[in-house]
């Protein structure tokens, strides 16, 4: 991804190889600040208010103060013009600003999307599994203390995959590091439940109302490996990945080794959602 613009809530659009933030920022010190990652087709940031909300609410679990949603909104909107580039990656930060300042920085930065997506579509993931405590405190939080997620991503390229599968000591399947996870058993599409240390989805909440549409039944809850090595098919979700089918779990082929249907079918939905379906 390349940063093509960058705006600052309050400030509107500042030069994006000028640096904004101090070196003494508590983000950027703890990693102790919070971000959102959101789709943009056609111009529109996609679902743009539920990734506001949830900032909003990773920001109150950590203690930030509150984010100032409509200045926040409004950089990303300025932001989005000054790229240019009607289908991109906007990111918006939120973070409490210098040690001791209590006044907070707003950001948003507009990149062009990864390039390999519909190439890994076409072929499907393989993913290799990484155990994973997550911290209580911050579960589910989307906070910019990414160094394990990571590390996950690095630990699963080492092992021949393109991604981690996050697992609980206990052997509880959670998701992936940057996506929420799925499988099909027959008609019966199954996901981790949000009570489980994961991150709430926007694109999980967007695919959950796209199911009955196609005869899917959505069962969530708290799952063993077994359940997804011997689905029929499984795939991951996010904003910028979308549906992402996945075809192998630490060299176990699922299914007939290829993206399934119903990750297919759910790719098309998704880009229907967002008013976008020729391009799904
Ligand atoms: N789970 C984790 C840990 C994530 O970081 C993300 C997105 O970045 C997701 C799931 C998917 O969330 P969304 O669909 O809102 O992009």
């Amino acid at each position: 991804m390349t940063l093509l613009a960058v705006a600052e809530a309050g400030r509107g659009v500042v030069d994006a190889d000028t640096p904004v933030l101090h070196a003494d920022d508590e983000g950027v010190l703890r990693g102790r600040a919070v971000f959102e990652t959101i789709r943009v087709y056609e111009g529109v940031p996609f679902r743009l208010e539920e990734h506001l909300a949830r900032l909003g609410a990773s920001a109150a679990q950590l203690g930030l103060p509150a984010v100032e949603r409509d200045l926040l909104r409004a950089a990303a909107l300025d932001a989005l013009a000054a790229s240019h580039e009607p289908n991109a990656v906007l990111r918006l930060l939120w973070t409490p600003g210098r040690e001791g300042s209590g006044r907070a920085t707003g950001l948003a930065l507009v990149s062009t999307l990864p390039e390999d997506h519909d190439g890994l579509r076409a072929r499907g993931l393989r993913l290799a599994v990484v155990t994973w405590a997550p911290g209580a405190l911050v579960a589910g939080v989307k906070s910019t203390s990414y160094a394990e997620n990571i590390a996950a991503q690095a630990d699963a390229a080492r092992r021949g995959a393109d991604d981690a599968l996050f697992v609980d000591p206990g052997g509880v399947v959670l998701e992936a590091p940057t996506s929420n996870v799925w499988w099909r058993e027959g008609t019966r599409l199954v996901t981790p439940a949000l009570a489980l240390p994961i991150l709430a989805g926007v694109t999980r909440a967007v695919l959950v109302e796209s199911l009955p549409r196609l005869g899917l039944e959505l069962v969530e809850g708290s799952f063993p490996l077994e359940r997804p090595l011997h689905a029929d098919e499984v795939f991951l979700s996010s904003s910028v990945r979308e549906v992402m089918p996945v075809v192998a779990i630490d060299g176990s082929v699922i299914g007939d080794g290829r993206p399934g249907p119903v990750a297919v079918a759910l790719q098309r939905a998704l880009r229907t959602a967002a008013g976008y379906p020729e391009a799904g």
